[in-house]
């Protein structure tokens, strides 16, 4: 079915009131009034291929598991432990890293993601048995007597582009089991990402929209916390300098080389990485170094502000929900 050119209303409540708020190439980005959440049109994740092929994190972090470090977010779980030793869902789990986590911990976990070779990664690199190359959706309607401790669903929301799922998970919870959702807070300083973006991204939540959302959905919000700034944002914010100075200093040797890998990658298809030829090692060590000398000092004034302030510069939501 082809999608009208302008949303007639808002693709959660279906409030007629909603409201243009910016453009982004051929996307724009509209606010309901009613449930207060924004989202991109045309409204429409481009689907398993194009993580599986064509974004380039996805490919990193397939190739090469490690390379993607656990979220804020997934750390800040593997430290409270709800629900310890519990059977664990994790819906979209990319590559698997975090559910390997949890299990060392003394979890059951099972994973769904609709990337066939993020699961294929989980399954021979962490040796997962019950992840699953699904959707949220397909995952709910493969399993329904499945039930758990905990379902977990981290940094999936904004790219998802139906809810009719949502509610369905209630089905898959324990009488007293837990979701603990997070995404990106829209009021965040924009410093933070450059890639806050349609098609990946299709929609943007405030504490208001969460609440709605959720509450309207089967759910119960028991926290809603706003994540400060953590040490992995201080490499984030570094690696941002040689932009915001608009190149300044820089050569481009590494930028081809990394499009050079990107490319290799992306012909390869998933596998064991290769291994970087000496010079192209030397090559990343020197940039590296120069980044550092240079940009160091003002990165650590920069975050020790924005760690300081973390409750107005919160990056994103951690949300943990019981059923009603
Ligand atoms: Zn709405």
């Amino acid at each position: 079915m082809a999608i009208p050119e302008k949303p007639n209303s808002c693709v959660s409540c279906g409030a007629s009131t909603i409201s243009l708020r910016e453009t982004h190439d051929l996307y724009t980005l509209y606010e309901c009034a009613v449930c207060d959440l924004q989202f991109w049109w045309p409204f429409k994740n481009p689907g398993n291929v194009f993580y599986e092929k064509d974004n380039k994190e996805s490919i990193a972090r397939n190739e090469n598991p490690l390379s993607m470090p656990l979220l804020p977010t997934q750390r800040h779980f593997l430290r409270e432990q709800p629900k310890r030793g519990g059977m664990l869902l994790d819906l979209g789990m990319g590559s698997g890293r975090f559910i390997a986590e949890a299990k060392k911990l003394g979890y059951t976990v099972s994973g769904c993601d609709f990337d066939k070779n993020a699961v294929e990664t989980a399954k021979t690199y962490y040796g997962l048995p019950d992840v699953h190359a699904l959707s949220v959706e397909e995952y709910v309607t493969s399993f329904p007597d499945r039930k758990f401790d905990i379902i977990t669903m981290f940094e999936i929301l904004e790219h998802l582009d139906g809810f009719d799922a949502i509610p369905k998970i209630t089905s898959l919870m324990k009488p007293d089991g837990l979701l603990v959702v997070s995404t990106p807070w829209r009021g965040r300083w924009s410093g933070f990402f450059s890639g806050d973006h349609p098609p990946e991204h299709l929609t943007r939540w405030s504490d208001k929209a969460i609440r709605i959302f959720f509450e309207t959905r089967g759910f119960r919000i028991l926290t809603l916390r706003h994540m400060p700034a953590a040490p992995d944002y201080f490499s984030r914010l570094l690696m941002r300098f040689p932009e915001w100075t608009h190149g300044w200093l820089s050569f481009g040797l590494s930028k081809k080389l990394k499009r050079k890998e990107t490319s290799n990658a992306a012909t390869r298809g998933s596998g064991t990485p290769k291994k970087a030829s000496v010079r192209n090692r030397i090559i990343r060590a020197l940039s590296t170094a120069k980044l550092y000398g240079f940009f160091f000092i003002p990165t650590v004034i920069l975050y020790g502000y924005l760690w300081a302030t973390g409750g107005r510069h919160a990056t994103g939501f951690y949300i943990s929900m019981e059923k009603i």
